[in-house]
């Protein structure tokens, strides 16, 4: 076998520092935008264990990657899970190991993941009205997700932010609210332009689809909004501003409006195990089938790595219009 190079490379030049995890495509929620209300789960059994989480995390940080975030699913819904954040928390090489959580765990887990080496923590929020928090998560409860918010920006992580996705009428009438809660609580916002991935039938995806200038037009007149550059590999597909004088940081992720791809420089790994070398696109490797190979050393995980990077695609090609190319939910994808 040839040596194996130490950072990730696909055939445009990008390199790949950063993944993201999805350690179950179960949940506690339904979001509307997410997954249907009937859902069926990947078999237990086609789970990566915690083990196999944790090779597949190793082999990543020995080809240079540095950052990784847990994802799912609602990730804190794992048994054990904390196990493996600890395990994580402690790599050598890593020098950001991010979470993305719906909040309903957080006000009884935010100090502990702090204390097991999570850095930053994205945390889901739609609305900030109960009756439509409920209507928009299916299965949510606002106070407890907002307990689950404050005890993460008391918990003293190095980032704290807040997702939300702006349905058009369902909730763009909160787009000021939803900032003013963050300015208060001095963490970031993130506004998400909702992605075809997954067949719903909960709304149409055409109509309800609110773009990132759309949204920031409805900012105006409200607060000032200082622009922080573009997009980098470091911060990720968002563009940032600042309002003048305040810690938080207000990003708009446009997956369909501004096309980020030339800057990707991420990949994801399923539950089962499938590394999706593309949000938009079904290009994929079958990690678990290496990972439970009887012959499986973490070598071989490591360069079936480094082969699957030259089928990274150049980008992706979101349409409103049609079916959804891509067939599996956000829950799958790991968000
Ligand atoms: N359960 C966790 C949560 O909700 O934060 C982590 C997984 S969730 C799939 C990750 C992020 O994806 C959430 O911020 C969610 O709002 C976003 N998301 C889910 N479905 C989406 C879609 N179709 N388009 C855009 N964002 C979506
Ligand atoms: Fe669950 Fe997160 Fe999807 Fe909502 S967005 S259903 S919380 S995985």
């Amino acid at each position: 076998m040839d040596a194996l190079p130490t950072t990730l490379t696909d055939r445009f030049g990008r390199t790949v520092d950063y993944v993201r995890l999805s350690v179950t495509d179960r949940c506690d929620f339904r979001c509307v935008y997410c997954m249907a209300e009937d859902m069926t789960f990947a078999p237990k059994a086609s789970v990566l264990s915690l083990e196999e989480l944790e090779q597949v995390a190793r082999a990543f940080v020995a080809l240079g990657v540095r950052k990784i975030r847990l994802t799912g699913g609602e990730p804190l819904v794992r048994n054990n899970v904390l196990s493996l954040i600890g395990k994580l928390g402690a790599l050598e090489g890593l020098a950001e190991l991010a979470l993305t959580t719906n909040g309903s765990q957080l006000h009884r887990l935010a100090p502990e993941l702090k204390q097991l080496g999570v850095d930053s923590i994205n945390i889901s929020l739609d609305s900030l009205n109960a009756r439509r928090f409920r209507q928009l998560t299916r299965h949510g409860n606002l106070d407890q997700v907002i307990a689950g918010i404050d005890s993460a920006a008391a918990a003293g992580f190095r980032r704290v932010r807040l997702n939300a996705v702006i349905l058009k009428g369902r909730n763009e009438d909160e787009v000021t609210d939803l900032v003013d809660f963050a300015r208060a609580r001095h963490i970031d916002i993130a506004f998400i332009e909702e992605m075809p991935l997954g067949l719903i039938d909960e709304h149409d995806r055409a109509l309800s689809m609110m773009s990132s200038d759309e949204l920031r037009d409805l900012l105006l007149g409200h607060c000032i909004l200082e622009p922080l550059g573009d997009p980098s590999g470091a911060a990720g597909p968002a563009r940032y501003y600042r309002v003048p004088g305040e810690a938080t940081k207000v990003g708009f992720i446009s997956p369909h409006s501004h096309n980020f791809c030339h800057l990707c420089n991420r990949v994801r790994v399923t539950a089962e195990g499938r590394l999706l070398l593309c949000l938009g696109n079904e290009h994929s490797a079958d990690l678990r089938a290496v990972l439970r190979a009887p012959d499986y050393t973490p070598q071989k995980l490591r360069q079936a790595i480094v082969d699957a990077m030259a089928s990274k695609p150049e980008r992706h090609f979101f349409d409103l219009d049609d079916e959804p190319q891509i067939v599996r939910f956000m829950n799958v994808t790991g968000g």
